[in-house]
């Protein structure tokens, strides 16, 4: 557990902000599950996370965006969460590009890009995460990922040091960046979009939405797809093949809407989830000798 003084300490530095102990992860992930992490911090600014990080030296902390690609132990997270929350959240359209905040979420990145007629982001609508995560991720879907549209992002090392990092350097890949090799905060990022029609963008979020929701299991907590997809094959099918459509372990459920998904069915916990992922990569690989490696980030401590 952190020292109180340094707990005070930050609550100090984070005036404009919000700091918390023990805070439920279940709070902060889709899944809805996961153990209490010592200390929730939010800062508010940049001023403020720079003053968080000078603190936070030597101590292990976490970057948490929407929670939507996490499983958290039920045990929890020793040491801190750090949330980009308010004043994080900005987004500013001058013509074609879109500057926004890491804590911007998709869904509203995409509505100013629909308000504002500007096509190009509607692949990104139906993607319940936030700028950060989502760079980090190189998230994507229907032909679509973040690569495609940032051109710049502003990010911040852990010694408060900010720099500017154009696309090429962003080492983007199938859900990877440069965030996944080297410890940087994503401050912000400049988006280039086109000039479009706003009905036909309008149409193309609905028609998107719509597939989402006759194809996913949206009604169910989740994290969205739980494993990569292996080079030459697709997760679900593999999944499916293996005999694990609705496929249990305590309240978690390989979906049988869309096998790709590991859902929180009933009261599911991280350890049921974490169960259950390793079945279906122990059963996947017995059955096809394909090894799924998961798209989801398991924090904190797993029994195998
Ligand atoms: C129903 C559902 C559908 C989904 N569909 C898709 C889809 O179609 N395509 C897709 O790609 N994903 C999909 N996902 C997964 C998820 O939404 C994406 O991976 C998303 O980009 C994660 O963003 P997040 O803000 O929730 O990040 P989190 O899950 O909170 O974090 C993900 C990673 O990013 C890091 N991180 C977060 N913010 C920052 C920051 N500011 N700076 C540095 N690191 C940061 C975290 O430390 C962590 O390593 C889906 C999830 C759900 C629940």
């Amino acid at each position: 557990m952190l020292k109180k003084e340094l707990i005070h300490e930050l609550s100090r530095v984070l005036a404009g902000g919000r700091v918390s102990t023990k805070e439920p992860m279940s709070l902060h992930t889709t899944f809805k599950t996961g153990g209490a992490v010592d200390v929730f911090a939010e800062p508010s600014s940049v001023e403020e996370l720079k003053r968080a990080l000078e603190l936070l030296k030597g101590e292990r902390f976490y970057l948490i965006g929407n929670g939507s690609n996490l499983l958290v132990s039920d045990k929890g997270l020793r040491g801190v969460a750090v949330h980009l929350a308010k004043g994080f959240g900005d987004i500013r359209v001058e013509g074609t590009t879109l500057i926004c905040g890491a804590a911007a979420t998709l869904s509203q990145i995409a509505r100013a890009a629909l308000d504002h007629s500007l096509t190009g982001f509607e692949f990104a609508a139906g993607i319940p995460g936030s700028l950060g995560g989502a760079i980090v991720m190189n998230a994507g879907a229907y032909d679509g990922e973040m690569r495609q549209v940032v051109k710049s992002v502003t990010l911040i090392d852990y010694q408060g040091g900010i720099v500017q990092k154009g696309v090429e350097e962003m080492r983007f890949g199938y859900r990877h960046s440069l965030l996944k090799e080297a410890d940087w905060i994503v401050l912000e990022a400049k988006l280039v979009l086109q000039k479009g029609d706003a009905s036909k963008i309008r149409e193309k979020m609905d028609d998107l939405a719509a597939r989402r929701r006759a194809k996913q299991p949206l009604e169910y907590p989740s994290a969205g797809s739980t494993f990569k997809r292996p080079e030459g094959y697709f997760a679900a099918k593999l999944i499916q093949d293996a005999g694990l459509r609705g496929f249990c372990v305590g309240g978690a459920q390989v979906s049988d809407k869309h096998c790709g998904f590991v859902i929180n069915r009933e009261n599911a916990t991280s350890a049921d989830i974490y169960a259950l992922i390793r079945e279906v990569q122990r059963k996947v690989k017995e059955c096809s000798g394909v090894t799924l490696e998961t798209e989801v980030i398991c924090l904190g401590e797993f029994d195998e």
